[in-house]
This record gives C-alpha cells, sequence and structure tokens, in this order.
C-alpha cells in the first residue's frame, strides 16, 4: 500500500506519521507515505497558491493548477493513477468499512483542503471521492488526511501485530469495543472483573461479546438496529436470545452462545 498526501503542511504530516506504530510500518516497509508540497508546482514568482473566491466572499481558496500539477508528479512518480481522495466536509462519512475497502487498494492520493477550500474545478476534474471525518469544519484537511492515513495504514498487512489486533475492535464488526482492564487487580477501589482474571478462554470470549453488544445497545441504537439486521440466520435458540437482547430492560439477563468466540463479534 502506498498513500501519497498532497497537501500545503507537508512537515506538519511526517512528524505524526513519523512516530509511534505508523512510523514503525513506515520504517518496515509494511505501507509506503509520501507527501507531496501543492506550493512547488505554482507557476508565479510569490508561489501563492490561493486567491479571492469569485462571488464577493471573503477567504481564500487553492487554485486548481497546483493541485492538478501536483497530482500529475504523483502519477509520473508512482507510475499508476492512485485513487484520488479529496478530504471534505461536504463527503462521505469515514466509516471504518470504508477504511477496510480502501485498505486493500495499492496506490491511494489523498488532497487536503486548507482556507476555504479548493476551486471545484479541480474536483470535477481529478478528485474520485470526498471524504468527511465529520458532521464539523476543521482549519484544513491535514488532520482529516491522517485520520484517514492512519486508519488504512493500520488495517494494513503486518502493520499491527495480529489481526485480533483490528477485528475485536470498536466498528470492525459492527459493536463498540468491550471495556478493558490493566494491571493492577484492584485500583482506587474498583477490581477488574473476576472472569477476566479466570484463564477461562471460552467464558472471556463470552463475556467480551456480552459486554460489546451492551455498550452498542446503550450508546449506540444506530449500529445496534444494523448489527442485528446483518446477523446471519441463527439457529432458533439463539434467535430467542437475539429477540430478548432487543429490549434493554431484559439484556442483563441475556447470554452469549455458549463457547461464543470473537468471531461471532467480527465479520
Ligand atoms: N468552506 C468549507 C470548509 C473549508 S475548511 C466548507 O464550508 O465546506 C478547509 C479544508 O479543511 C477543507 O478544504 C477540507 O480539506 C478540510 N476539512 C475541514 N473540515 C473537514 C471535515 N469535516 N472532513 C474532512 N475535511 C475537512
Amino acid at each position: 500500500m502506498r498513500i501519497d498526501i498532497l497537501t500545503l503542511f507537508p512537515d506538519m504530516m511526517m512528524t505524526y506519521l513519523g512516530q509511534s506504530i505508523i512510523g514503525r510500518a513506515l520504517k518496515n516497509g509494511k505501507v509506503e507515505i509520501a507527501c507531496h508540497n501543492i506550493r512547488d508546482y505554482t507557476l508565479n514568482k510569490q508561489k501563492q497558491v490561493d486567491d479571492a473566491p469569485y462571488g464577493g466572499r471573503r477567504g481564500m481558496l487553492m487554485n486548481a493548477q497546483p493541485i492538478y500539477d501536483c497530482f500529475r508528479a504523483v502519477c509520473d512518480m508512482t507510475g499508476t493513477r492512485p485513487h484520488l481522495i479529496y478530504m471534505s466536509p461536504a463527503g462521505k462519512i469515514l466509516t471504518q468499512q470504508r477504511i477496510r475497502e480502501l485498505s486493500e487498494m495499492d496506490n491511494i492520493a489523498i488532497l487536503c483542503g486548507h482556507y476555504e477550500g479548493v476551486d471545484e474545478r479541480v474536483i470535477e476534474e481529478i478528485v474520485d471521492e470526498e471524504i468527511s471525518i465529520g458532521d464539523y469544519v476543521v482549519t484544513g484537511g491535514e488532520l482529516p488526511a491522517l485520520i484517514l492515513a492512519d486508519g488504512i495504514s493500520r488495517m494494513c498487512e503486518g502493520v499491527l501485530a495480529e489481526k485480533s489486533g483490528y477485528e475485536e475492535e470498536s466498528h470492525y464488526g459492527g459493536l463498540l469495543e468491550f471495556p478493558q482492564y490493566t494491571r493492577p487487580e484492584v485500583w482506587n477501589g474498583r477490581k477488574v472483573p473476576e472472569v477476566l482474571l479466570s484463564g477461562h478462554h471460552a467464558n472471556i470470549q463470552k463475556w467480551k461479546l456480552e459486554q460489546a453488544e451492551k455498550r452498542t445497545m446503550e450508546r449506540r441504537p444506530d449500529m445496534w438496529e444494523k448489527y442485528l439486521a446483518a446477523k446471519p440466520p441463527e439457529p432458533e435458540k439463539k434467535k430467542r436470545r437475539r429477540r430478548t437482547a432487543a429490549r434493554p430492560e431484559d439484556q442483563a439477563d441475556t447470554s452469549a452462545p455458549a463457547g461464543g468466540s470473537g468471531e461471532d463479534s467480527s465479520d
């Protein structure tokens, strides 16, 4: 997987990407990320990349030409035409599902807007997809692009120690993650749930699934609905359990299938 990021602030990006899990993945060649400074592609002496928008609105808009030329340079460099994503509050909201699909591509490029955004014509000309990180506005596409690049990178082979690293986590299988605990066993008078200390693998998996389901049902009814709808048909006994679990007041009494494993909560 190679990700090319088109930005006015490449240093900002590399500071983040060079560290921790993604930094290690870059060093080990598990994923390749390159940042390109759009300003290097301006044709004017002042290296100006923006101008006032037509129609008399305040603020500045990024010009089409340097973005277009920067993307063409990326195509030349990579010897391919990467799928180009423009980070935009008007895009489709990013989901784990879309991250997973994108992580299966070989080449992706991400365009970061700044100021008031970018000239619409360059979007029409080269952008394949617009993605938003949520219904709010931040000052530039750099943080949104980092979120996307980070999310994609961690799904790539060999970046996380084990697949279960992401398969058990929130959103992958349509559930939020179960609560987690580490040492010490008692902290501030609060004990780690007994089952996690039992060493009984099947019971632990069953507890994790129950907790993930409970949390999702309580906090994200929208996800819970989808999770129930997407579950493949199950044997009669389990079906009854699902119907009960759909009612919050009954949730405490529900039990996961005997020997229920983490596989249940992932695809
Ligand atoms: N005038 C624009 C906002 C521009 S913010 C509008 O009202 O829609 C400047 C840049 O930040 C955008 O071009 C985009 O690249 C990025 N950005 C801001 N909010 C974002 C969001 N929620 N998701 C993705 N990118 C965002």
